[in-house]
C-alpha cells in the first residue's frame, strides 16, 4: 500500500466489536484480569500499555517502515529513553547543533548520569570517523539539522556505524517519514517529536521511537518507557492518530510553500543567506536529493544586521505568528537565538520560519512588509 493509504487505514483496530469506524478513546487506567489470572499481552495498567497507545505505535512503526514503535509524552522524553537505554560510561556522538532541548537533556541529565558525549559537525562523515572511541555506542543524527539546516549523509554514517557495531538514531522530526525514511537507509532507530508535524496543529505534545528491528535494544527502550513513565495520555494518542491521517497531504503543502518562500527570500536585499536544502545553492543539496523525497517546511535565513534588527523584522509580521516550535498549519517565525538561550551556536542574525499551509501569496506579502 502507498503511504497515504497506510496513514488512513493503520491503527484502527479496536479491542471492542461495535463496528465503529473511528476507534474509541480508552481513558481507563485499569483493565480487568481474567478469573484464571493475567495473560501475557493483555492490557493491565495504562502506564504499561493502553489500546490507544498501541494503535498510535502501530501507525508510527508502519509509516517509518520499522518493526516496532514506542510512544512518549514528548520528543525529549523519547530521546531520553533511547539515551538511558545505554550504560553509564558509554560514549555517544551528537551533532554540534543538535536540537536545543536535547542539548539541555544531555548536559543537565545524561552527562551527570555518566554518558560521555562529543558534539561534532556531522555534515562531513570523515569527522565522525575521527571522533569514534572504543566505547562509542551510538551516533545521533539530525538532518536537516536545527536551525542550521546542515545535511548529514544517513546511509554513509549508518554504514560506518554498523561495520563497528555502533547504533544509529535519526531525529526525523523535521522531515517526517513523508520526506525521509531513515530505517530504509540503514538507521537502527528513529525518534520524533510528534508535537510537530504528526500533531500538525500546535495543540499537543508527544514523542516516539521507531525501530528497524524489535531487538534487545528496542526491548530496553520499552522498559525505560513504562518504568520511567513518560507516556502519553490515551486522549493524546487518539488525537495523534487522527492528525496523522492527513500528514502526507499536509507535508506536501509544507514542502511546496517552503520552496516558494525560500526562493522569494533569496532575492531580498535585507536577506544575506537562506538555508533551505531544496535550493541548489545549499551545500547539502546533493545529499538531500539522494535521501529526501521533499525538503520540508523549515527555512532559516540570515539578515543583513544584528540581533536587534532580526527581532525588529520578526516584530513586524501581521499574519505569521511570533512563536517557537514548528509544524503547525499556521506559519510561525522567531529570532532563533533568543529561544535557544545559553550555549546556543546559532548566529545572532538568524530568523527561523516554520512555513504553514496558508496561501503562499499571503505569506509572501507579509514577509515583504516585514523585510521592507
Ligand atoms: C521539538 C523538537 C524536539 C523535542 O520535542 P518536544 O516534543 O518539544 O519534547 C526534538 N527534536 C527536534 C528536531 C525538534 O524540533
Amino acid at each position: 500500500m502507498h503511504f497515504e493509504t497506510k496513514a488512513i487505514h493503520t491503527g484502527l483496530d479496536s479491542p471492542d466489536n461495535t463496528g465503529s469506524v473511528v476507534p474509541a478513546i480508552y481513558p481507563s487506567t485499569i483493565f480487568e484480569i481474567d478469573a484464571d489470572g493475567r495473560k501475557k499481552g493483555d492490557f493491565h495498567y495504562t502506564r504499561l500499555d493502553n489500546p490507544n497507545r498501541r494503535q498510535l505505535e502501530h501507525l508510527i512503526s508502519t509509516l517509518e517502515e520499522g518493526e516496532g514503535a514506542l510512544a512518549f509524552s514528548s520528543g525529549v522524553a523519547a530521546a531520553s529513553a533511547v539515551m538511558q537505554s545505554l550504560q553509564p560510561g558509554d560514549h555517544i556522538l551528537v551533532p554540534e547543533d543538535i536540537y536545543a532541548g536535547n542539548r539541555m537533556l544531555i548536559q543537565n541529565i545524561l552527562i551527570p548520569w555518566g554518558l560521555e558525549v562529543d558534539f561534532i559537525r556531522m555534515d562531513q562523515t570523515s569527522r565522525i570517523e575521527q571522533a569514534l572511541r572504543d566505547n562509542t555506542r551510538l551516533i545521533w543524527i539530525e538532518t536537516p539539522s536545527n536551525p542550521l539546516m546542515r545535511i548529514s549523509d544517513i546511509s554513509a554514517i549508518c554504514k560506518l556505524a554498523s561495520d563497528r557495531g555502533i547504533l544509529t538514531c535519526v531525529d526525523n522530526t523535521w522531515p517526517t517519514p513523508v520526506n525521509q525514511l531513515p530505517l530504509k537507509l540503514g538507521a537502527d532507530l528513529v525518534v520524533h517529536s510528534t508535537t510537530k508535524y504528526f500533531g500538525g496543529h500546535s495543540d499537543l505534545l508527544g514523542g516516539a521511537v521507531a525501530a528497524r528491528k524489535k531487538d534487545d535494544f528496542f526491548e530496553r527502550v520499552r522498559t525505560v518507557q513504562w518504568t520511567g513513565g513518560a507516556v502519553p495520555s490515551p486522549a493524546d494518542c487518539w488525537m495523534l492518530c487522527r492528525s496523522t491521517r492527513t500528514l502526507p497531504y499536509r507535508m506536501r503543502g509544507h514542502n511546496e510553500h517552503a520552496m516558494i518562500l525560500a526562493r522569494f527570500l533569496k532575492d531580498q536585499a535585507r536577506v544575506s543567506e537562506v538555508y533551505y536544502p531544496g535550493l541548489d545553492s545549499h551545500p547539502g543539496h546533493a545529499t538531500a536529493r539522494k535521501q529526501m523525497s521533499g525538503f520540508g517546511g523549515m527555512i532559516s535565513f540570515l539578515i543583513d544586521g544584528n540581533a536587534g534588527d532580526a527581532i525588529k523584522i520578526v516584530g513586524r509580521s501581521e499574519l505569521i505568528k511570533r512563536a517557537t516550535s514548528l509544524g503547525g498549519v499556521e506559519s510561525t517565525w522567531e529570532h532563533r537565538r533568543s529561544s535557544e538561550g545559553e550555549n546556543s551556536v546559532t548566529p545572532e542574525n538568524m530568523i527561523r520560519i516554520s512555513v504553514g499551509l496558508e496561501h503562499p501569496e499571503d505569506l509572501i506579502e507579509d514577509l515583504a512588509k516585514a523585510l521592507r
